[in-house]
């Protein structure tokens, strides 16, 4: 029986886990908190900091194959379990996700059109970019932001660039043109050890306060817009020499120009609604690609709307399970905080015609 390890303990891990465990793959979880929702469905936990050299290799020991469900996984980490095991997804896939500039950067050189960028690390860039981006656009950390953490909006008027750049204190940054869009969709996608590729269709997703609400399936969008993205996630696939399920997020701008954002080497937060409403969830094709097994045709039967559980959301689970067509799904996280995901549910609205 195959065994996979899974660095980090949170709700895509324990999704991932969850999947693995219907096709008889056992899972080992390593990651620092006790209780984490990963462990609490997985063969074992190993808690033990991400970085801790001998914990590393005890979850190399211990598994076939092994994967992650957050891009920050330490260079280093992967580096050590390459050298014992198969990493899926590569480790290049982490270097380039981890840092904006070099993602934005692949993206181009991928021929994927994102924002127009420019690096800041001093002051005297952070001008420079207003002025080339006429005061519009968001400054972000290069690395480590999440939920829209790490960035400052500069709206044309009324911001202060000291201020913000004074925020920073020393991190390397990124300034984007500020993109007036239409929508936000995303694209789920997978590649097999032998290049199969099949991707999820596009989920339309509604952020606020940065942080993913809904993701509504179809997306209202032309098919145009649909192929297009498709397209460049599987450019981005192969450029990466990619294995396992990548979620590449984009934006419609209201000129009709489809524009990338940023994309995650993992499972996705706004692929979630595929347990819902396809013949095979995200989290099963991920597992699937990664232990070399067939790729499914990720076949979509009915239309849905999957919303996320945010902190005090949790006051309404009660409803949503009395709610007929609603797929309930809770994370087992014992503290309820404000802007923590909880859980989600997806909805299913009706069937696909045919
Ligand atoms: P997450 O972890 O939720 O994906 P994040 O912290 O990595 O978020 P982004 O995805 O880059 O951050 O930005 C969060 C949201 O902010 C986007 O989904 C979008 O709504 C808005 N946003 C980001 N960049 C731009 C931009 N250049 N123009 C307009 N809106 C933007
Ligand atoms: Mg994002």
């Amino acid at each position: 029986m195959k065994t996979i390890g899974i660095i980090g303990g949170g709700q895509l891990g324990r999704m991932l886990a969850m999947a693995a465990a219907r096709l008889s793959i056992r899972t080992v979880i390593l990651e620092p908190q006790a209780d984490c929702p990963a462990a609490q469905v997985a063969g074992r936990h190993i808690v033990a900091a991400y970085d801790d050299e001998a914990a590393l290799a005890e979850l190399a020991r211990a598994c076939d194959t092994i994967t992650y469900e957050f891009e920050n996984v330490p260079e280093k980490s992967a580096a050590l379990l390459s050298a014992e095991r198969p990493v899926y997804p590569p480790a290049r896939a982490l270097s380039v996700s981890q840092d904006r500039l070099t993602e934005k950067t692949f993206l181009n050189d991928s021929g994927i059109a994102t924002a127009g960028f420019r690096a800041v690390d001093t002051a005297d860039d952070l001008a420079g970019a207003l002025e080339t981006f006429g005061g519009r656009g968001v400054m972000k950390t290069r690395r480590l932001g999440y939920d829209g953490k790490g960035q400052w909006v500069f709206a044309g008027t009324g911001n202060d660039p000291e201020a913000a750049f004074a925020a920073l204190a020393g991190a390397p940054a990124i300034f984007e043109e500020w993109i007036d869009f239409d929508r936000e969709i995303s694209v789920i996608a997978a590649r097999g050890i032998d290049g199969t590729i099949v991707c999820f269709d596009p989920a339309e997703n509604v952020h606020s306060d940065g942080i993913l609400r809904t993701s509504s399936v179809p997306a209202n969008v032309s098919a145009g817009i649909s192929e297009a993205a498709r397209e460049a996630a599987e450019r981005l696939l192969i450029g990466l020499d990619y294995v396992g399920v990548l979620g590449l997020e984009l934006f419609v701008a209201r000129d009709g120009r489809l524009i990338a954002n940023e994309f995650a080497p993992r499972v996705h937060n706004s692929g979630h609604w595929s347990e819902a409403a396809c013949v095979i969830s995200q989290f099963e094709q991920h597992i699937r690609a990664i232990c070399g097994l067939p790729l499914i045709d990720p076949v979509r039967h009915s239309d849905c709307v999957m919303h996320n559980i945010i902190g005090d959301d949790m006051e309404r689970i009660p409803a949503w399970m009395a709610t007929p067509g609603a797929l309930v799904h809770l994370y087992g996280k014992a503290e309820t905080r404000a802007g923590r995901k909880m859980g989600h549910v997806t909805v299913i609205e009706k069937r696909c015609d045919g």
